[in-house]
C-alpha cells in the first residue's frame, strides 16, 4: 500500500499528475489516495520530497535539521515576532536558529494587512514590494438602535502590506544578521531539566526528530501557540477573548483607494467588527471578526450577509479566502519561564479593540531578544532574570493593551455604537 508522510508532503501535485489510474487527489494542501490504487510506485519515483513510500520501505529524505546541536537561542515561529526577535538576538552576537514549521514563511496569510507607519519604518522600512496600498483615511459606520452613524478621520498614515512578502522580508533580515532560519521544521517539544528549558526537540519533513540545546528559548508560535503550554505557562484563550475571523480579498470593489473601513454593529458583526481595507487596483480585504461565544453561526456566514447587503463590495470577486482567530485577551499572568519568553500572539499581545498584532509582535520581539542577550551575558536564564523583558512589556506597550482590554469589557457588545465607545475605537484605529 502507498503511504503518505503527510508532514513532509508539499502538496506541489506533481504525483496526482502522473498517476495512471487517477487515485491521487489534492484537496487543497491535502493528498488523497484512492482505494483503485494500483501501488505502481509512479508517484514515488515524481515525489520531490520523498513524501509517498511503499510501505514499510521508507526512501531517505534530504535532512532539514539544523547541523549544529547547540545555539545561545532558539526562535519558535517566523511570523512578525519570532523574526525580529532572531534578528536582534543575531544582532547582539548571539548564535540564533528561527524554525519554522510552515513551507513557506508569510503563507498562507492569516491577517488584514494593516499597519501603521511608524512600526513599518522602525522594524523593516517602507518599500513598495511588500507595500500594497498607502491609507491616510478612516471611516467608521456604526449601526444599531435603528440608526446608522458615520465618523470620518483624516491624518494619520499607515498601509496595507503584503503580508507574503513582508514575512519573508523580515526573516531575511534575520538570516542576514546571522541567524540560521529553517523552513519546514516544527519545534514538537521542550527539552528540560527540572522545569527550566535547555533545548527544544526538533522535527523535519520526513519526520526525524533531533534535540538541539540552547540558553533561552523565544517561542513566537502564534496563536496556536503550544510551547508556552509545554514549559507550563497558562495560555489558554477563553472563547470570549478570542475574535473568530474569515475574509475574502475582493477584486473589481468601488472602494476609496487610500481609506480604511470600520463597520461596527451587532447584527454584521456581534462584539467584533467588519473591515474593509483597500489594496489598490480596485482590490480590498473585506473581512470581519466575532466574539466567538456570542453566536452559533460561523464568521464566514456573516461575511456573506454582509458583502451582500453592501452594493460597492457585492459586486466584487472574491479571489482568496482568508480565515483566523485573533487572540483579544490579557497576556498570560506569567510569560517568562525559565530558560524561555513568549512572544505576540503567542503571549496574547494583540491590540483587544483593534485585533492588531503585527507591531506589537514585533515590539515584543525586541524586547524579549534584549531580555535573553542580557541574560545571557550575566549567565542567569532563570524566569527571575527574563522578567525583565515580562515587566519592560506591561509598563509600556502592555499597559496600554491592558487598559484597551478593560475598556472593551466596560462596553458591552450592545454598547458599543454608543458615542462613548466610537470615540475611543476611533483613536486605536488611529483616528486623531
Ligand atoms: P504569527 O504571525 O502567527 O507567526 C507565528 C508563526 O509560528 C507561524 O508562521 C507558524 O507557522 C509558526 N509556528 C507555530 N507553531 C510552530 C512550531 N511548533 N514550530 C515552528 N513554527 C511554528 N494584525 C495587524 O497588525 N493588522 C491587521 O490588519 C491584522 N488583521 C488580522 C486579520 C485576521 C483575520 C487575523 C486572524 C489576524 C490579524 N492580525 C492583524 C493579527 C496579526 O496577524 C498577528 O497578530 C501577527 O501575525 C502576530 O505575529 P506573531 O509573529 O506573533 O505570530
Amino acid at each position: 500500500m502507498i503511504t503518505l508522510n503527510e508532514s513532509a508532503c508539499c502538496y506541489c501535485g506533481g504525483c496526482v499528475s502522473i498517476c495512471p489510474v487517477d487515485a491521487l487527489f489534492l484537496d487543497e494542501t491535502r493528498l488523497r489516495i484512492a482505494e483503485r490504487c494500483t501501488e505502481c510506485g509512479l508517484c514515488i519515483q515524481a515525489c520531490p520530497v520523498g513524501a509517498l513510500s511503499l510501505a514499510p520501505v521508507d526512501r531517505a529524505l534530504a535532512p532539514g535539521l539544523p547541523a549544529r546541536s547547540a545555539y545561545d537561542v532558539v526562535v519558535v515561529g517566523a511570523g512578525p515576532g519570532g523574526a525580529v526577535a532572531a534578528r536582534e538576538a543575531a544582532k547582539r552576537g548571539l548564535s540564533v536558529l528561527l524554525v519554522e514549521k510552515r513551507q513557506e514563511i508569510g503563507s498562507p496569510v492569516r491577517c488584514a494587512e494593516g499597519l501603521a507607519r511608524e512600526p513599518l519604518e522602525r522594524f523593516l522600512g517602507v518599500d513598495p514590494r511588500w507595500i500594497a496600498a498607502r491609507v491616510t483615511k478612516a471611516e467608521i459606520v456604526a449601526r444599531g438602535n435603528g440608526r446608522e452613524e458615520r465618523r470620518a478621520y483624516e491624518g494619520g498614515e499607515g498601509f496595507i502590506l503584503e503580508r507574503r512578502v513582508f514575512d519573508r522580508a523580515l526573516a531575511e533580515t534575520a538570516a542576514q544578521a546571522g541567524a540560521e532560519v529553517r523552513v519546514k521544521v516544527a519545534a514538537v517539544g521542550l527539552v528540560q531539566e527540572g522545569s527550566r528549558t535547555v533545548g527544544v526537540r526538533l522535527r523535519d519533513a520526513s519526520g526525524a526528530e533531533r534535540e538541539v540545546a540552547c540558553q533561552v528559548v523565544i517561542a513566537a508560535d502564534g496563536v496556536e501557540s503550544q510551547v508556552g503550554r509545554w514549559a507550563g505557562l497558562r495560555t489558554l484563550l477563553r472563547l470570549r477573548d478570542a475574535m473568530s475571523c474569515a475574509q475574502y480579498l475582493l477584486a473589481g470593489v468601488d472602494v476609496d483607494p487610500a481609506c480604511c473601513g470600520y463597520w461596527i454593529s451587532e447584527e454584521i458583526a456581534p462584539g467584533g467588527y467588519a473591515w474593509v481595507f483597500p489594496k489598490g487596483e480596485g482590490r480590498a480585504n473585506v473581512g470581519l471578526g466575532i466574539q466567538a461565544d456570542l453566536t452559533q453561526e460561523p464568521a464566514l456566514a456573516f461575511l456573506h450577509r454582509f458583502i451582500e447587503g453592501e452594493p460597492a463590495l457585492s459586486q466584487g470577486v472574491p479571489v482568496t479566502l482568508i480565515m483566523g482567530v485573533v487572540p483579544v485577551a490579557l497576556p498570560p499572568s506569567r510569560f517568562v519561564a525559565d530558560g524561555l519568553l513568549l512572544v505576540g500572539d503567542a503571549a496574547r499581545q494583540v491590540d483587544p479593540l483593534t485585533g492588531g498584532g503585527i507591531a506589537n509582535a514585533m515590539e515584543a520581539g525586541a524586547l524579549a531578544a534584549h531580555a535573553a542577550a542580557e541574560a545571557i551575558a550575566a549567565r542567569d536564564t532563570s524566569a527571575a532574570r527574563l522578567a525583565a523583558y515580562e515587566g519592560a512589556w506591561r509598563e509600556g506597550t502592555g499597559q496600554r493593551m491592558a487598559k484597551r482590554y478593560h475598556l472593551r469589557e466596560k462596553f458591552p457588545p450592545a454598547e458599543r455604537v454608543s458615542p462613548g465607545f466610537l470615540r475611543i475605537f476611533g483613536v486605536a484605529v488611529g483616528g486623531k
